[in-house]
């Protein structure tokens, strides 16, 4: 998917940027012209736990357990 700058007008591929900051990390978008960033969601160092063991299980009742738990570690910055 591609995402156009608001700032400069420059298309790019929307892959999502972490950048650490307090307390977990931060989704963004950041435009490869400009460098203006375009958040989408945080979350949270215990999100990011859960995400890491959502990659090393492939049982179904354990995914969905840490799904719903980590749909809480991330709030949406989007719009704002
Ligand atoms: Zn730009």
């Amino acid at each position: 998917m591609k995402v156009r700058c608001d700032a400069c007008g420059f298309e790019f591929d929307s892959t999502l940027d972490e950048l650490p900051v307090e307390g977990g990390i931060r989704l963004c978008f950041r435009c490869p012209r400009c460098d203006t960033l375009y958040p989408v969601a945080r979350m949270t160092r215990r999100g990011v736990e859960l995400r890491e063991q959502i990659g090393q299980t492939n049982d179904r009742d354990i995914l969905r357990d840490l799904r719903s738990q980590l749909k809480r570690e991330i709030t949406d910055e989007r719009g704002r």
